[in-house]
């Protein structure tokens, strides 16, 4: 199963969810508060793109990897 990750709305923090894919689009309960949470995504492209310090090179004015508009929701 693949793991996805999740980020609650409560106390800003990740977490990591082994699951189906078939429910990889359905809220989690987060670890902490136990309110549902959504699944992040990419973050991960988000992290290693600050780690360069470049900021968006690629593609003009959204992260190359999620599909928001900016990395805003991701963590940076
Ligand atoms: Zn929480």
């Amino acid at each position: 199963m693949p793991i996805y990750e999740y980020i609650c709305p409560g106390c800003k923090s990740k977490f990591e969810l082994l699951r189906p894919m078939s429910q990889a689009s359905e809220k989690a309960p987060c670890p902490h508060c136990h309110i549902q949470a959504e699944r992040a995504l990419s973050t991960f492209a988000c992290f290693s793109k600050g780690e360069s310090g470049l900021t968006s090179s690629i593609g003009g004015n959204s992260c190359s990897s999620c599909s928001l508009t900016s990395c805003d929701s991701c963590g940076l």
